[in-house]
């Protein structure tokens, strides 16, 4: 099955310290040719950074995802904060009443706009 670039950049997500680029085309199933191409795709989008990296003397790179700002709306119900910032909870999201609570905060705000 053909990968785009959206799948080299989950892989790449999924990595928080990063991911040699001479193991993302491993981890794809892809050639190297092929895997270049979709990170230089990624690259000039500015969806990743690629760090010089030396690994037993030979010059690869590291791939890390560029982490996006998050947009303050999106986690703001009126003067609300998600509750899911700091909850030291086991989560189980789809019972939690505080989440619930948030939610119908955030519907109330979204229909009074
Ligand atoms: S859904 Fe509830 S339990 Fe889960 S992180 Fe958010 S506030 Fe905490």
């Amino acid at each position: 099955m053909s990968k785009s670039p959206e799948d080299a950049l989950k892989v790449i997500q999924s990595h928080a310290e990063g991911v040699l680029q001479s193991d993302l085309w491993k981890i794809l199933g892809v050639d190297s040719r092929k895997c270049s191409r979709l990170v230089k795709k990624l690259l000039d989008d500015g969806l990743v950074e690629r760090i010089e990296f030396r690994k037993d003397g030979i010059k690869t790179f590291v791939l890390k995802a560029v982490r996006c700002p998050v947009d303050p709306s999106l986690i703001l119900a009126g003067d609300e904060l998600i509750p899911c910032i700091a909850c030291d909870l086991e989560c189980k999201a789809e019972e939690c009443p505080r989440l619930l609570d948030w939610m119908y905060q955030l519907a109330i705000s979204e229909a009074e706009k």
